[in-house]
């Protein structure tokens, strides 16, 4: 019935007579391709959003594990054991380890790595400079306080007391004095440790007779 069929389509027919020449053919073929490579805001503003998460990713990385190295040697040190670490938080921990992450230090049971979110470690490291601030004070005895639980102590107020005699060896371990640990312990237990929640209090600790601990030498 048609009469139309592809033997008759008349493919001269199609063109114009405008004449391309090479170099613009070349130049709308660019445009085509940069309108074919061209992103929505959306996908640019993930694309930055993707590389920024990234490269605050590595930042973190870093400064962790600076401060794992200084925490360590310091843990190492306390307990005279090498086999002992410490891992400085990373802000993804929220979302992997709902169980720690809101704790300023805590560790797993049987576990030789002492966990310390990452301002901890920055507050114990500082310890290192001079003057002392109760951040500092705070950091170094949250460190010691998660050793103390590594090297066996399970009961929080026992510990409290334990991480309380060691603060001297902390102190040496930063390169202070023993006699600032004791200063720090004492600073710690009349301003700090009486405001904890009452299964970490430990009255009369420092007056006390010493506990005995593997991790007091
Ligand atoms: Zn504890």
């Amino acid at each position: 019935m048609s009469e139309t069929n592809l033997e008759s389509f008349d493919v001269d027919s199609l063109e114009t007579n405008v004449e391309w020449g090479a170099s613009e053919g070349r130049k709308k073929s660019r445009i085509v391709a940069r309108q074919l490579r061209r992103r929505s805001p959306l996908q640019r503003t993930a694309r930055w959003g993707i590389a920024l998460l990234f490269l605050a990713a590595l930042t973190q990385e870093a400064v962790s594990v600076y401060y794992e190295r200084q925490m360590t040697s310091a843990a190492q040190s306390i307990t005279g054991r090498t086999d002992v670490d410490v891992r400085c938080g990373r802000l993804w921990d929220l979302v992997t380890d709902f169980r720690g992450s809101t704790k300023p230090g805590f560790v797993y049971w049987d576990s030789t790595t002492a966990n310390l979110q990452l301002p901890q470690c920055i507050n114990a490291a500082g310890w290192a400079d001079d003057p002392l601030d109760d951040d500092n004070r705070i950091g170094i005895m949250v460190l010691t306080h998660e050793v103390a639980h590594i090297s066996g102590h399970r009961n929080e107020a026992t510990t409290e007391c334990v991480s309380m005699w060691a603060a001297p060896q902390t102190a040496v371990a930063f390169g202070r004095s023993a006699a600032e640990g004791q200063a720090t312990a004492q600073w710690y237990a009349t301003s700090y440790n009486t405001r904890m929640p009452a299964e970490y209090r430990s009255p009369g600790c420092l007056s006390g007779p010493r506990p005995t601990s593997q991790m007091l030498r």
